[in-house]
């Protein structure tokens, strides 16, 4: 049982200013955190409790599912990022240092490196494999734009896991046992999530899940079906050949140019030609690392970039800018088109959806209209390109699409060889064959995670924590100090509650009544046990459900069991 009296859980009235979201103001209202630096904060001690309940959580969901924890460093030499190729390719977010005798070190953002490093030392044979390990551990990345408290810190604690096997079968087993895990570990701590499919880019191609707990305040759009399980990210959510092929009406004569003056976006040529932007081949010009590109869409849509990008398996695209686009085209942006351009042509499925439309001419003022796809332009080929919509159907049933908002709070992904290749982590299989071993790695954000918990579970009075990550699972609460018998009474409850395994915050402080509620509602304390003046003169107490706002006014002999039960109750609800 702890004493708030000589407790660091200090409250605040006040909002703070810079908190945007709901979980930060919070966790800075109920004393959980403080800030250091941008992005760097310390854990006070009921902040840490949250934390170290949800690294318990995820420790015995990982070991259940046979990974074995190890404790990595956060300084890191770069020669092993050298020799993965990351210590060019990951930018600004990694954070480099040199120590006393000039050696180059980075602070781990993740540590595919270190692990691989570790166990290209350790494994020899096809006998050690499959492997699991994980690790709970100080993460730093220099975020662009660190903010909304825990959620995107710069300094932050991380779970990240690392499997080892010797195939893609293998690796495809532990990539689901970690997906199960995963499902079990936030089930358990009470939040509402999806597995969404996410993007792998280029080099991935193989499984990718984020596990995004619902919440409006989420940074990730996500799409999900209303009749399935179908769930993906915007970015990788895929878009099915349009509906229905145009039927064929007799082609029309060729291209005829038609004076457009100063009319660029897809909008307003098609107010001033009389055509629906459905009917308007969008030609939008890409620089890339494999060359210009052209991408044709039907006007209605909006591109997506990373299909472009996977799609020509580039490793950056960018929109061309008005000078580039002078350059391929001869004409200012807001004129380009596919007929007769130079530069490749990759067109959307919904292209084929216009038998016949308009576009730019290549030529300033000017547009072409009777433009027939496959006669006047032959893209190098359909494929999918475009954004999802609003009203789009579900790729896998026809289902209908939802758009929500989510907050990720973990990553599975299946690695393949990338880092055991290029750190030439390899084992003998049973033929005696020199073999790369095949990894996934798994990610879990601690602090993000409770404060997700926070966006999900809050009212207007402060959190309601799941109790399964609440840093006190019960609070006593005797209403006057002055009076000695209840304070003993309410002490001696919460003595036998902690006794039974209830975790108790005991409110000794001598403050008013109003102000102890408050705060155990703003801690978000599942439980409460008042001791009142009249209450206990009748020998009762009162015992408080923190989500339902349920008051139970009963015996004091009984209390203990109560609590239990009704706490028994709520850790139900966090069931996996
Ligand atoms: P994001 O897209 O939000 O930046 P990420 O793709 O960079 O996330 P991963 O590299 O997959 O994240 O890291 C694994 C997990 O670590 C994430 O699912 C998230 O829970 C957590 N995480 C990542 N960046 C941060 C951060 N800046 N602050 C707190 N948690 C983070
Ligand atoms: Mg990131």
């Amino acid at each position: 049982m702890i004493r708030y009296s000589g407790y660091l859980m200090p409250t605040t009235k006040e909002t703070p200013s810079d908190a945007e979201v709901v979980s930060h103001r919070l966790m800075l209202r109920a004393g959980l955190i403080r800030k250091v630096a941008s992005g760097i904060y310390n854990y006070l001690p009921a902040g840490l409790r949250v934390l170290r309940k949800v690294e318990g959580i995820i420790r015995e969901e990982m070991d259940r599912a046979g990974a074995q924890e190890v404790l990595m460093p956060s300084v890191i030499p770069a020669e092993l990022w050298k020799e993965s190729g990351r210590w060019d390719a990951y930018g600004k977010e990694l954070l480099r240092f040199r120590d006393r005798a000039d050696r180059e070190f980075c602070l781990g953002p993740t540590h595919e490196e270190v692990i691989t490093d570790l166990v290209r030392r350790e494994v020899r044979s096809y006998r050690q494999l499959p492997l699991n390990l994980y690790q709970i551990q100080d993460k730093f990345r220099d975020e662009i734009r660190p903010r909304f408290g825990l959620m995107r810190g710069r300094e932050f604690f991380m779970k990240d896991a690392y499997s080892f096997d010797a195939d893609e079968e293998g690796a495809a087993g532990s990539y689901q046992k970690m997906y199960d895990a995963y499902s079990r570990i936030f089930r358990r701590m009470g939040l509402a999530f999806r597995a969404v499919e996410a993007d792998t880019g280029p080099i991935g191609g193989k499984s990718s899940h984020e596990f995004m707990v619902i919440a409006d305040s989420g940074e990730d759009a996500i799409v999900s079906c209303g009749a399935c399980e179908y769930s993906a990210n915007v970015e990788k959510a895929e878009c099915g050949p349009e509906g229905s092929v145009p039927a064929a009406t007799p082609a029309p004569g060729p291209p005829r140019k038609v004076p457009t003056p100063g009319k660029r976006t897809i909008g307003e040529v098609s107010a001033f030609l009389g055509i629906a932007p459905g009917l308007f081949f969008k030609t939008l010009l890409f620089e890339t690392d494999k060359g210009d590109v052209a991408v044709v869409l039907s006007g209605k849509h909006e591109v997506n970039e990373v299909k472009v990008k996977n799609r020509l398996g580039a490793d950056w695209v960018k929109l061309a800018g008005e000078e580039r686009v002078r350059e391929i085209t001869g004409a200012p942006s807001g004129y380009a088109g596919p007929v007769g351009l130079s530069a490749r042509v990759l067109a959307d499925h919904s292209v084929r959806g216009i038998a016949s439309g308009a576009t730019g001419a290549n030529e300033k003022d000017a547009h072409l209209v009777d433009v027939v796809p496959g006669r006047d332009f032959l893209p190098e080929s359909y494929a999918d390109l475009r954004l999802v919509e609003e009203g789009d159907r579900c790729p896998r049933c026809s289902g209908p699409i939802r758009f929500s908002r989510g907050i990720e709070v973990g990553h599975v992904f299946r690695l393949g060889t990338k880092y055991s290749v290029a750190l030439s982590a390899t084992y003998l299989d049973a033929f005696g064959k020199e073999q790369p071993i095949v990894m996934g790695c798994y990610g879990i954000g601690v602090g993000r995670t409770a404060a997700a918990a926070i966006e999900q579970h809050h009212d207007d009075d402060g959190i309601v924590w799941p109790i399964s990550i609440a840093p006190f699972e019960a609070c006593v609460l005797p209403v006057n100090t002055k009076n000695d018998g209840l304070v003993k009474e309410a002490e001696r409850v919460g003595e036998e509650l902690s006794a039974r395994g209830i975790e108790v915050l005991f409110d000794d402080r001598d403050e008013r009544a109003g102000i102890k509620f408050k705060d155990a509602d703003l801690v978000g304390i599942p439980l409460r046990v008042t001791f009142g003046e009249k209450n206990y003169e009748a020998g009762c107490a009162e015992i408080r459900d923190r989500k339902t706002g349920r008051t139970d006014r009963v015996e004091i002999s009984e209390v203990v069991a109560r609590v239990c039960t009704a706490a028994q109750e709520k850790k139900k609800e966090c069931a996996p």
